[in-house]
């Protein structure tokens, strides 16, 4: 008899066929692509998807349920499915682990005893995971609730801790309330890393995926590349046709370089008109083509196609790092995508030029105010903005110009 749902438990539960057959096949899915059903890109391009797009997770969320008794999990697969979740099961921890890593459930339901690992186990590698580590996790015992239990439970980096057999309710109301507070994390997360305007990268997260990517590219001696990209004169576009305008093609220009994240080439808005692209492990000229690619199809566009259709252009700079150079740095590697971009926008709009291609001996010098690398060791005192000696905030010299 089970011993996940107490048998007390409202009906609701044993009914619901249909919704059986449907949770079965999306089991069967799962394993399927455990299977090698689907290439690895192609999942952690969703995931990416989820981890930008996804602003509803609290709809349908998805529930893993990870233990070893098969006639109670199914009960309470239903118990969750009948409240309207998405639910799922695996039968031991390393199933458990790896479908929470590919599909990033909204919450997991553990057991603590399973046949491969503890249930603490398992948690404890969940949490260590940069993807996994924000799932919150409701351990399941069918064993007395001592204080070492519980303790270690929450050392582990549980949510909650729940006895077997686990009421319809309590299961329900415990699980809400841990998706509540991750709706709300999440919510938090993408106001702190995304750019409101486009729903890219903010600049900040950028930074974080460069730095990133070096540290992997001097681990695995990998090439990376990194594109900067800035659109053409706009603020040009925004004096002739109006900001809204200038937005328009802001945006345009971002869901074109939506269209080509990946895992390995993540993107940002790290300023007003300028993106940023860094590709990992690639090829100077995959690096080149793809930003040529996004070139063309930017100047493709035609804005205002109706009335008076206007296209508008975009240079590009890329940079290169070979993982061999231990000194190197995402600063670094911002300067030399800056040169480059310097150097495309001055040999005329709308081109693409490599970094690597440029003569060392004669590279232009980009003036500080140009840059995109960040200045690490700005002093208090070489901040634009400073409290005038009234208490109130003024700008700094030398960007304001005197008064006479
Ligand atoms: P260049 O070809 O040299 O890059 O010229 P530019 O006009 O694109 O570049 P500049 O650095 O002189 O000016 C950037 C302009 O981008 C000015 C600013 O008003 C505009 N801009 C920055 N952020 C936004 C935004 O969010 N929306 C709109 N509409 N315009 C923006
Ligand atoms: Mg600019
Ligand atoms: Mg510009």
């Amino acid at each position: 008899m089970s011993q996940n749902v107490r048998r007390d438990a409202p009906d609701r539960m044993t009914t619901g066929s249909s919704q059986g057959v449907i949770l079965l096949g999306f089991v069967f899915y799962l394993s399927d692509m455990n299977n090698g059903g689907v290439a690895s890109g192609e999942i952690r391009g969703r995931l990416m998807d989820l981890e930008f797009n996804d602003t509803s997770r609290d709809d349908h969320s998805l529930i893993l349920v990870i233990d070893r008794d098969q006639e109670g999990c199914e009960q309470t697969l239903r118990v969750l499915q009948d409240a309207g979740y998405r639910a799922t099961w695996a039968e031991d921890g390393a199933a458990g682990i790896n479908i929470a890593e590919k599909y990033r459930p909204n919450a997991v339901l553990l057991d603590l005893n399973l046949a491969d690992m503890s249930g603490l186990a398992v948690c404890k590698d969940l949490k260590s995971k940069l993807l996994t580590a924000d799932i919150p996790i409701l351990f399941m015992t069918g064993n007395p609730r001592t204080d070492d239990i519980v303790q270690h439970c929450f050392d582990a980096g549980g949510h909650d801790l729940l006895s077997k057999p686990i009421s319809r309710v309590e299961l329900l109301g415990r699980l809400r309330v841990a998706l509540q507070e991750q709706t709300l994390r999440d919510a938090y997360r993408r106001l702190a890393i995304l750019d409101p305007l486009t729903g890219l990268a903010n600049r900040r997260q950028f930074f974080l995926y460069l730095t990133e990517a070096v540290m992997a590219a001097k681990r695995n001696r990998t090439e990376t590349f990194l594109i900067l990209a800035d659109i053409d004169n706009l603020a040009l576009v925004n004096e002739k046709y109006g900001h809204e305008f200038g937005d328009e093609v802001i945006l345009t220009f971002a869901r074109l370089v939506k269209r080509i994240q990946t895992n390995s080439c993540r993107a940002g808005r790290i300023g007003g008109e300028e993106f940023a692209i860094v590709l990992t492990d690639s090829t100077p000229d995959r690096a080149i083509a793809l930003a040529e690619r996004l070139r063309q199809t930017f100047a493709s566009v035609a804005f205002d196609a109706r009335s008076q259709p206007k296209h508008f252009y975009a240079g590009f700079g890329v940079a290169r790092f070979d993982g061999a150079d231990d000194a190197f740095n995402a600063d670094i590697f911002m300067l030399h995508a800056d040169i480059a971009l310097f150097v495309a926008k001055d040999v005329g709009r709308g081109r693409v030029v490599g970094h690597w291609t440029l003569d060392p001996n004669s590279l232009p010098i980009v003036a500080p105010h140009k840059r995109h690398a960040r200045i690490r060791d700005r002093r208090r005192t070489q901040r634009s903005f400073i409290a005038a000696p009234g208490g109130e905030s003024a700008e700094a010299s030398p960007v304001t110009p005197k008064q006479s």
